[in-house]
């Protein structure tokens, strides 16, 4: 609601109040901004939610990632440019908090449950998968991409055209991340070799500590960008639903990010960052359907 629109309400209000002669004792009188339905800022809210808090606060803290070239990636500036992050932009002016009043912070894999469950973010936008696991600790809205494991090697490396040939081979993965869990469970021949970020895994690889890097296609095809020594291999062969994180018990916000997501998707705004954003390298998708899942 613009200004004038608010100032408008609140007069007609006043005006009501003043020619019914009442407010006095007893009345049960609504507050004027009770009337706004249709972008006030708080008021549109209801009282003691999540958005509320937020919006009145001016203020949110994303996590996200600093080091994955298209989702979550730290500029020269400080600040993080990406998919995920343009995603968690749109939610914030859902809000009416503006980009610049976001408090960016890096959540790395290992971390995301753990800095949602201690309040240290609001939300987690991080190419972070949604599955039954993870939703024991943390909520999830969304998703709002799906993508899927796959293996990054030398382009020089002829042997690895696909998980198949893992076996034996050393496999550079994260900490915490659903790729490692996938390898450990599924991939009983391969040497696991977990580091905290997906950046850290490209020294080990040109260097030959390790064979190949894996985890999600999209993450693999942001370095695979960057430098022409390294090739995405394979066809992806999970599937890595990206969702929101939110505190578990808190659905009322989960299924509002659920409402801004889907009017991201039918309006236009989400095909627009994915262009601005992972575009620029990968093709454009349909957006996919939320799950407005039950605990
Ligand atoms: N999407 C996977 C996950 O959430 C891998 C990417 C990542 O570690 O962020 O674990």
């Amino acid at each position: 609601m613009t200004t004038s629109r608010r100032l408008a309400v609140a007069l007609i209000a006043a005006t009501a109040l003043a020619l019914s002669g009442c407010g006095g004792d007893g009345e049960d009188t609504p507050p004027a901004t009770d009337g706004g339905d249709d972008g006030g800022e708080t008021a549109e809210f209801p009282e003691g939610s999540t958005m509320a808090r937020l919006a009145e606060a001016g203020t949110i803290t994303v996590g996200t990632k600093f080091d994955q070239p298209l989702f979550g990636l730290v500029g020269p500036d400080g600040v993080p440019e990406g998919f995920d992050v343009e995603i968690a932009k749109l939610i914030a002016g859902e809000l009416g908090i503006d980009e610049d009043d976001i408090e960016w912070v890096e959540t790395p894999s290992q971390n995301r449950e753990t800095a949602i469950e201690n309040g240290d973010v609001d939300i987690v936008v991080a190419t972070y998968t949604i599955n039954d696991e993870r939703k024991q600790r943390v909520g999830f809205a969304g998703p709002y991409y799906l993508a899927g494991q796959s293996i990054l090697t030398l382009a020089s490396n002829t042997d690895i055209q696909g998980p198949d040939d893992l076996s034996g081979k050393r496999v550079c993965t994260v900490s915490g991340s659903t790729p490692e869990g996938n390898l450990l469970a599924n991939f009983p021949d391969v040497d696991v070799v977990p580091f905290g970020t997906y950046s850290e895994c490209l020294e080990p690889l040109r260097n030959g500590q390790v064979d190949a890097v894996s985890t999600d296609n999209v993450i693999l095809a942001g370095f695979a960008a960057e430098s022409d020594d390294l090739e995405v291999r394979g066809d992806p062969f999970t599937e890595e639903p990206y969702g929101i994180g939110v505190a578990k018990d808190d659905v009322e916000f989960r299924m509002w990010i659920n409402d801004v997501l889907e009017e991201i998707f039918a309006d236009g705004r989400w095909t627009a960052a994915w262009e601005a954003t992972a575009g620029t390298v990968l093709p454009t998708p349909e957006p996919p359907s939320v799950d407005r899942y039950e605990d």
